[in-house]
């Protein structure tokens, strides 16, 4: 008898989810050391454990032989990379002919001023980037070193290159309270949509997120006594909700993963960049495709690998963060981005 994951190429799982959109983690390096994200002192991979550019692209080939649609770069900050545009260049290949509808990426913007024009020519039409303040002091003690005002101008970049832009912020108690408004106004008078996204216990940091994890479901209604939420339908299949605030035009996102379910039609797989195959950000465990790729010219294996673990996809993720107890998961989140 076949089996239910060998019976199609579409990457289905046991619960009838399929898997259409890929994170593709290509380093676990970065020049920032986001406190809610990695420890100051990070010990990174090494080198020969990294997939090359050519392995990731050849993993991803399979990937899109498989119905994937869409492929976001991320890392550890992807602009790091030594030569990442070559990735971008090959990939792109599969936006012209039709096969991925987006390549995008997910970056801290401290580089995207000498990359934007380059991954518009790639294809790239919309770029995730990180802030969580506007304060140049607040941001050099949340990334730890990092320079305001290059992501400033890595923001002027990407849309002079002509990419959408949309800003990313991790929620969290205290001053970004207060400055909420501010991040909403300066995203939505330069045109981007801002998400909000809850702080999740994943390993490698140094804050103690029992204190600084802040509930966007709180955080929502107070925004409700300022602005007006016009709830949108859209979904991207992943955890944000949207709406529209009324008195901007802007959409505001709301990454929920600590206060509500988003599993349920989940179309998420995630590679880390040595070849680890994950299919829910909340679990434990991924599947090594790295052996299985360097001992075999031909992808036949590793594709049944990935129809098989993409069929075993968990119901739904593992994340508690209690009054006084947070548990979570160990891998820190630069292993396989957000
Ligand atoms: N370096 C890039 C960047 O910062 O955009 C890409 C990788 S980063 C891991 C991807 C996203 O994860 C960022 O938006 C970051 O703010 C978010 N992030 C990092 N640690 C997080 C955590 N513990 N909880 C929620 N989001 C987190
Ligand atoms: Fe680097 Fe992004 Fe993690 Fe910040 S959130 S330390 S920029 S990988």
């Amino acid at each position: 008898m076949v089996d239910a994951f060998h019976s199609c190429s579409a990457l289905k799982d046991q619960f009838g989810r399929t898997a259409s959109y890929l994170r593709l983690s290509v380093t676990d390096r970065c020049d920032l050391r986001c406190t809610y994200c990695m420890a100051e002192n990070m010990t990174f991979l090494p080198r020969k454990d990294v997939l090359s550019l050519e392995e990731l692209y050849r993993l991803s080939t399979v990937f899109i032989a498989h119905g994937i649609r869409k492929i976001r770069l991320t890392g550890g900050e992807p602009l790091v990379r030594k030569n990442v545009l070559s990735l971008f260049e090959n990939l792109s290949r599969h936006v012209d002919s039709g096969e991925l509808d987006e390549l995008t990426l997910t970056t801290n913007g401290s580089l995207l001023s000498r990359y934007a024009r380059d991954l518009a020519a790639c294809g790239v039409k919309r770029v995730n980037v990180s802030l969580d303040t506007l304060d140049a002091d607040r941001y050099r003690t949340i990334t730890r070193w990092g320079r305001i005002d290059r992501v400033f101008a890595g923001l002027e970049a990407a849309q002079e290159a002509g990419l959408r832009v949309k800003l990313n912020a991790v929620a969290q108690k205290g001053p970004f309270e207060e400055e909420l408004n501010d991040l909403i106004r300066f995203a939505h008078e330069r045109n981007m949509d801002l998400t909000l996204i809850e702080e999740m216990p994943l390993g490698g940091a140094a804050s103690c997120r029992s204190l600084s994890f802040l509930s966007l479901g709180e955080l929502r209604q107070r925004l409700e006594e300022r602005w007006t939420l016009e709830p949108l339908s859209e979904t991207t299949g992943g955890p944000a909700k949207y709406v529209r605030l009324r008195e901007t035009g802007g959409k505001l996102g709301f990454i929920t993963p600590m206060s509500c379910d988003f599993c349920s039609d989940c179309n998420r797989i995630r590679l880390s960049c040595t070849g680890q195959l994950y299919t829910c950000m909340g679990q434990e465990g991924g599947l090594d495709l790295r052996d299985a790729l360097r001992q075999s010219d031909g992808n036949e294996t590793v594709a049944q690998l990935i129809r098989a673990k993409v069929f075993e996809k968990p119901r739904g993720h593992e994340f508690h963060i209690g009054e006084s107890d947070v548990s979570g998961i160990t891998r820190s989140m630069s292993t396989l981005g957000g």
